[in-house]
């Protein structure tokens, strides 16, 4: 039997949610919204034209820094696409002011924001200059399925290395759900730069990919490759030991 392996990992997030019951519409609008006694009655435009009702609608379309009332102008802080434009080491273009955190819009994180704010705290008030990296910073979604990943993906490696990226994937039912007996699958994915054999990228939509993920994002910060991988004994039965088994 021929088993194809879906290598994107929102794909392996949609399937994995459709399979927990969510019906997802997409390219669709939402036009109107009316509160009814059944609940909120959408009309919705596009490839699922017609009228739903839902007991709650939330909207995540993303956020941008709040600058209104800071009077930045007043101050001659130069503002970039909606947030204030920073160097490397947090400096506005008034030299004398600083900018970290969402308000600069580089990674809008709590761990990046506390990040810059300790370079900066270090560089000006502990005569240690230093500024942080935006660069391999790990990330999950804690949906379900949850999904984790740190370094380029694939579209962003194939662009910057056109010629010698290798992927590694695979897709299975982990050692939890066999137990359950639950149809959950769990995807894996490294991105490997073949020139030098660096992990680029490690990717996964699975149970705990955030948890394990953020082991990878070592490994990845510290130049690992395949080999390096490859050269590491994995703890059985788990679900991270398919990262130093991919072939
Ligand atoms: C719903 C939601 C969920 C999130 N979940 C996560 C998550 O799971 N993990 C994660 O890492 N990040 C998450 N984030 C992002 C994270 O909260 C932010 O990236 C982080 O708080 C940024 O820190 P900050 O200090 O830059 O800004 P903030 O935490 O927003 O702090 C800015 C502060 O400045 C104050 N302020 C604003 N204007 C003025 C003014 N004019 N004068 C004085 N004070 C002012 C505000 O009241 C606020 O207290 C989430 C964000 C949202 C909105």
């Amino acid at each position: 039997m021929c088993q194809y392996v879906i290598t994107s990992m929102r794909t392996n997030v949609q399937f994995g949610m459709m399979k927990h019951g969510l019906e997802i519409l997409t390219e669709s609008s939402i036009d109107h919204i009316e509160k009814t006694p059944e609940g909120l009655k959408l009309t919705l435009s596009g490839k699922s034209e017609g009228t739903l009702i839902v007991d709650a609608l939330l909207c995540a379309t993303g956020r941008l820094p709040n600058l209104e009332n800071l009077a930045l102008e007043n101050a001659g802080v130069e503002i970039d696409k909606c947030a204030i434009a920073v160097t490397l080491d947090s400096r506005t273009s008034q030299p004398h002011i600083f900018a970290v955190g969402d308000c600069s819009n580089r990674i809008n994180s709590t761990p990046i924001a506390i990040a810059e704010g300790r370079a900066f705290a270090d560089t000006e008030f502990g005569h240690n200059p230093r500024a942080i990296s935006h660069e391999n910073v790990p990330s999950a979604v804690f949906s379900q399925p949850e999904a984790g990943t740190v370094g380029l993906n694939e579209v962003q490696a194939r662009a910057k290395f056109p010629d010698s990226i290798k992927c590694y994937s695979a897709q299975f039912r982990p050692m939890f759900h066999a137990l359950t007996g639950a149809d959950e699958k769990t995807f894996v994915k490294l991105i490997v730069e073949t020139n030098t054999d660096r992990v680029l990228g490690v990717h996964m939509v699975g149970k705990d990919a955030g948890e394990i993920i953020q082991g990878m994002a070592i490994a990845v910060n510290m130049g690992a490759t395949k080999k390096d991988f490859d050269a590491t004994i994995g703890i059985h039965p788990s679900t991270a030991e398919e990262f130093v088994t991919l072939r």
